[in-house]
């Protein structure tokens, strides 16, 4: 098998011998798809040369050309991506309209990305002082990484990479070793919309390459998304260099439901936003908080409603739900399952005995446990996978007390007819992203995403205004034209 390799300095590397490598996977069928090898140090090292070199010629070209490559780049997107969806459906198993939908909220971000000439714009104050004008402008990093995980290999290297290229910098992608067809199926089209070599490249690889990455000083700043005890490492070390770092953690996402909510619609946003992509999403609802009784009703009809979900291969357009991302994973997912039984939660509907998990992919079925206590394991721990747990709260406050306990605090989200009931729990959650009837409230491309508490390191969200800052440096000027000036010792005021 011909190895996946890397793109470095505009081109597809060739394998090297001895390299270490790893499976891809097709987790429907459960089989290797392709080797990919993963980048010693020296290969690290060559890509942040190269990017070096290229560099100061991209941060010298004009903010309109940069944006007129991004709007190429966004066309070509468009016009494949039906193969990028593909691809990322192969690799990773989402159903296909998933996978395009991905593909979408990417390609909002370059979209933003283009509007880089306004985004880059500065202050200016006219006569801060007698004759003197001030201004501020944003210039590059310069060299940057971006660390991302396997869950969206298209869409999160999208909330980095069109803003960090758009503000003038090299970028540097270290993608998911999992489903790595997707990032570098962009690197091929980025090359093919104009961007000059170099200015974007793709290292596949481990723990290894992220080191090499952090250990390396040209390497001005890192963005990583995953899970948090990377993320916490990531920040940690990156932090130490001297580096700026945004990393995104893992998540525990809660769904408020109260009493008046129109019950078929928290029952309809509940399917999507927990048992979508198999729950492998970081803004999915893993935890249904029910208020004041309505889990008697919410139960029996999520319950019904699971009866009918489908669960098969991605590319099969009747599939709601595919399998998940290795075998591994799977395997943890119904450990979390049995940890539930064990601790007393009730298991409503049963995956790990869905007819699914008897074909070679790596499946589970969806589940549901209702009577979830804060103290088990299946409400503490990020699960990852298509695991409801309903836990039962007496009124608004418990509920929100409950949501401000978690150490997570990426989405939650309220449904509610009251309006004061919405206000209320808006103004008190201690989370990143609130939703008000809006299951998966992900903020559009020209806002910034990023979750609190364990769900975020660092100060800076993820894209929109947020990633025009991460990924430029301000300076101040203060500016004056021959006039007499005279020597002046003291502190400089302005007269
Ligand atoms: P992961 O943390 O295992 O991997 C993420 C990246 O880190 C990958 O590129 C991987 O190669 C690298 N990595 C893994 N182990 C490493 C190590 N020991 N040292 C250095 N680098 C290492 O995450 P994953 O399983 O790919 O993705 C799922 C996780 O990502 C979940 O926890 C999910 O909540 C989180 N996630 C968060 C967000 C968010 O916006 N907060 C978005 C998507 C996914």
């Amino acid at each position: 098998m011909t190895p996946i390799t890397h793109h470095i300095a505009g081109q597809a590397t060739a394998p090297v011998d001895g390299a270490r490598r790893q499976a891809v996977y097709n987790p429907a069928l459960g089989e290797p798809s392709a080797e990919l090898e993963l980048a010693s140090t020296a290969t690290v090292h060559t890509a942040i040369a190269a990017a070096q070199a290229a560099f100061p010629a991209w941060a010298a070209v004009t903010p309109l050309n940069r944006a007129r490559v991004l709007f190429r780049f966004k066309a070509l997107l468009e016009l494949h991506r039906a193969e990028l969806a593909a691809l990322i459906t192969a690799e990773h198993g989402k159903v296909l309209s998933d996978a395009d939908g991905e593909i979408t909220r990417g390609l909002e971000v370059v979209e933003f990305a283009c509007g880089i000439p306004h985004l880059l714009k500065g202050e200016f104050t006219d006569n801060v002082g007698g004759g003197v004008d001030a201004y501020s402008l944003r210039q590059p990093l310069g060299v940057v990484a971006g660390i991302t995980p396997f869950n969206f290999p298209c869409m999160v290297p999208l909330w980095m990479f069109p803003i960090a290229l758009a503000c003038g910098n090299a970028f540097i992608l270290k993608p998911s070793e999992r489903d790595p067809s997707a990032p570098l199926f962009m690197a091929r089209l980025l090359k093919e919309a104009g961007l000059p070599d170099a200015v974007f490249q793709v290292v596949n690889g481990d723990k290894e390459a992220v080191d090499a990455l952090l250990g390396d000083e040209r390497v001005k700043a890192v963005s990583f998304v995953g899970s948090t005890p990377i993320a916490q490492y990531i920040y940690a070390t990156g932090s130490a260099q001297g580096k700026r770092v945004q990393a995104l953690g893992g998540a525990k996402n809660h769904m408020v439901v109260m009493p008046d909510a129109d019950l078929d619609m928290a029952v309809n946003a509940l399917l999507g936003a927990a048992y979508g992509s198999a729950g492998e999403r970081c803004m999915a609802i893993s935890v249904a908080v029910a208020v004041g009784g309505v889990a008697n009703k919410l139960v029996p009809a999520l319950a019904a409603r699971l009866a009918q979900l489908k669960v098969g291969a991605g590319t099969d357009a009747a599939s709601d739900m595919g399998p998940l991302v290795t075998a591994a994973h799977r395997d943890k997912v119904r450990g979390y399952v049995d940890s539930g039984v064990a601790e007393g939660a009730e298991l409503v509907v049963d995956g790990r005995e869905h007819p699914a998990c008897a074909a070679s992919g790596f499946y589970l079925g969806p589940c549901l446990f209702d009577h979830v206590t804060p103290s088990m394991r299946i409400y503490r721990e990020e699960i990852f996978g298509p695991v409801l747990c309903v836990v039962r709260a007496a009124s608004p406050a418990e509920a929100v007390a409950l949501v401000n306990g978690h150490e997570y605090a990426n989405g939650t989200a309220i449904f509610t007819r009251d309006g004061d009931s919405a206000r209320e729990f808006v103004q008190a959650i201690e989370v990143g992203m609130v939703g008000v009837n809006v299951p998966i409230p992900v903020p559009m491309a020209f806002h910034s995403f990023g979750g609190w508490k364990r769900s975020l390191f660092g100060p800076l969200h993820m894209h929109g205004p947020d990633g025009v800052r991460f990924y430029t440096r301000t300076k101040a000027v203060t500016a004056r034209w021959p006039q007499a000036v005279q020597a002046d010792f003291h502190m400089p005021t302005m007269k």
